[in-house]
């Protein structure tokens, strides 16, 4: 018999729903044609199920059909967002805003901006005890702003501490200064509503691996009227997706986004409560049973603060590889799974005001679909003998 193994790790990726699959497979079989090939009906029959995806994506973000580009998922559409905006001849500015808690996806592309000569303001967020620790105050953005600031970046939800930032209001502010608005909605498309008109943002990125579609497909949002966003390309070729990203479409992985956005937004009325219930429990049975657990991020009974599925606990007088070694049987991570081929504490608990082992001690939870109540006793029951064994070989020590 295979022994028991729980998946619990949300943030990183998701399984692809059968649904999913079952919809992306013809498009690798019969229905394999080159969208691009206009002379023959496989050609067509490809496009014709491009534009429909589209079509779908974008009602689903409120955003028009040709606003949606296809690539190969959010790091490459972080990436053409802020340094196609960079490169674009005749640009307005010369400055960037971000902050602190963002993923590297965006953090590199504007430091390497920052290395070529632009200049690059990263803001702090608020700090815990504060039930909103983690939210960025849209008056900071307001201060940061300068005469030459080109565009301001801020996710929708943290992939680590599931908070959910302000961006309607951020965006009234630099829709008012003149500046664009780019938001990497990678954690919070499919998991909460998201319209770019309701928004107000300029550029949007998100991704399908993290709703249960397939990996290696993403969608920016790319704001195309009043007034449109202009920027260069990063990959040039054939001049697909109106010359923004050449390269033949990934036509089974765009019908999968399309699939997997659908399915999420049916569900997300149902969905949001269920995961909520769950972390609750989680919580609960966590803080109940062990002494020195503490809260990363906002409070979890504020829903327009914090994803449903995210929890992020600290564990003193652990060490969070050790922890996570210690449990073979649970898919949680310490940090950000982007960032543990490095072994440095999570920058985002740093921003949170933590030193290094405090970092170093946390786990983050990303309850997802086809998580059930037997799977948050398992969880649990692995974390709470995994504490008590460490905690007691340590004070063996
Ligand atoms: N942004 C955020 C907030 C993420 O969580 C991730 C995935 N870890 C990415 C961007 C990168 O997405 P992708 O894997 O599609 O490149």
């Amino acid at each position: 018999m295979t022994e028991r193994r729980v998946y619990m790790d949300c943030h990183a990726t998701t399984p692809v729903d059968p649904r999913v699959a079952e919809t992306m497979w013809p498009y690798f079989t019969e229905r394999f044609g080159n969208p691009g090939s206009v002379s023959h009906s496989f050609g067509h029959e490809a496009k014709e199920a491009v534009d429909q995806a589209r079509a779908s994506i974008a009602r689903a973000i409120g955003a028009q059909p040709r606003e949606i580009v296809f690539t190969s998922g959010a790091t490459e559409s972080n990436n053409l967002a802020l340094r196609g905006v960079a490169e674009r001849p005749r640009r307005k500015g010369n400055h960037f805003v971000s902050v602190r808690t963002e993923h590297p996806s965006v953090l590199d592309p504007l430091e390497h901006l920052a290395r070529h000569g632009f200049r690059l303001t990263l803001l702090d967020v608020e700090q815990p005890p504060s039930p909103q620790a983690g939210r960025l105050d849209p008056a900071r953005v307001a201060e940061a702003i300068a005469h030459d600031t080109l565009l301001v970046s801020v996710m929708l939800a943290n992939n680590e501490i599931g908070v959910i930032q302000p961006l309607a209001e951020i965006a009234a502010i630099c829709r008012a200064k003149g500046v664009l608005l780019h938001c990497d909605a990678t954690q919070a498309v499919g998991k909460l509503p998201v319209d770019v008109a309701a928004l107000g943002v300029d550029l949007l990125s998100f991704t399908a691996h993290k709703i249960y579609g397939p990996k290696g497909v993403g969608a920016p949002y790319l704001r195309r009227s009043s007034p449109a966003v202009r920027l260069e390309p990063q990959i040039f070729g054939g001049g697909q997706e109106a010359g923004f990203r050449s390269g033949t479409l990934n036509v089974p992985g765009i019908v999968g986004l399309a699939r997997a956005l659908e399915l999420c937004q049916a569900e997300m009325a149902t969905e949001i409560p269920r995961l909520s219930a769950l972390r609750k429990e989680l919580f609960e049975r966590l803080t109940g049973a062990l002494e020195g657990v503490s809260l990363n991020g906002p409070a979890l009974d504020r829903p327009e603060l914090r994803l449903a599925g995210n929890l992020n606990l600290s564990f003193a007088w652990v060490d969070g590889e050790a922890l996570l070694m210690a449990m073979r049987n649970l898919a949680v991570s310490s940090g950000s799974a982007c960032t543990s081929a490095d072994p440095k504490p999570s920058h985002v608990l740093r921003a949170l005001g933590q030193n290094d082992d405090q970092a170093r001690a946390s786990l983050r939870f990303g309850l997802g679909r086809f998580n059930t109540a037997d799977d948050v006793a398992f969880a649990a029951q692995a974390v709470e003998e995994a504490v008590r064994r460490l905690r007691r070989l340590s004070s063996m020590a």
